[in-house]
């Protein structure tokens, strides 16, 4: 299997920005870890945030946990690709290990929220594909809100009221998937992937490739 800069055809590739964004209980975690299970090529962008570890994170697998003064640390030396403030928090993707990756010839994946979204739209257009993951309804995404149990009645409370808010920048995003079925879900956004891995723009190999196959023809 080639893996690195080329596809699995052998023509090289620049990477791309794979960003998937939802209210949170939407069911966007699950989708990212299934993605990095199952596609190669795939690395996931792991956060920096201010907020307090839940049970079962990981710090460096989930989050890089930092507290407040470290966070503006990385802002002032410019250490973040982007970063937002969500729920009085502040989160942001530490750019080395995405410019690392991408010039490996590795995909990257994201799991940022619309303020984020925008900027790295804002730095790498051509780059970005973006996913918005809708609930298929307010009761669906308040009994998951419920089911993972890690947040207190109060904070549900609050990611309820801000649903509506972050849902209301769906039409920023390139692709959109409601999540009515995980399985269903993941086969879409799996060919959003797919897709756009053989765009024509991002195979800077095609030319070669091409010019290759015409001379054989040509013998
Ligand atoms: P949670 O606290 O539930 O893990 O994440 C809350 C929200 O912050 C989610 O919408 C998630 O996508 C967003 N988020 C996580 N990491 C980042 C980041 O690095 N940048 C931005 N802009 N948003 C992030």
């Amino acid at each position: 299997m080639t893996m690195g800069g080329h596809g699995y055809d052998g023509v090289e590739r620049r990477g791309l920005m794979f960003v998937l964004s939802s209210p949170s209980g939407a069911g966007k975690t699950t989708l990212s870890r299934l993605l990095i299970e199952r596609m190669g090529g795939l690395k996931m962008s792991v956060s920096a945030t201010t907020r307090p570890m839940r049970p079962g994170e990981v710090d460096g697998r989930d989050y890089l946990f930092v507290d407040k003064p470290s966070f503006e640390q990385m802002v002032k030396q410019d250490e973040l690709l982007e970063w937002a403030t969500v729920f009085d928090n502040r989160y942001g993707t530490p750019r080395s290990p995405v410019e690392a990756a991408l010039s490996a010839g590795q995909d990257v994946l994201f799991d940022i929220d619309w303020q984020g979204t925008q900027q790295l739209r804002e730095k790498a257009r051509a780059d970005v594909v973006s996913v918005f993951i809708l609930p298929p309804s307010a009761a669906d995404l308040e009994k998951r809100l419920h089911s993972r149990a890690q947040d207190s009645d109060e904070v549900i409370r609050k990611r309820m009221s801000r649903a509506s808010h972050e849902m209301s920048h769906w039409a920023e995003y390139d692709y959109i998937v409601i999540n009515h079925d995980v399985d269903e879900a993941f086969a879409e956004v799996q060919s959003i992937l797919k897709a756009e891995r053989l765009k024509r723009e991002r195979r800077v190999g095609l030319v070669g490739f091409v010019r290759n196959l015409q001379s054989q023809l040509q013998g």
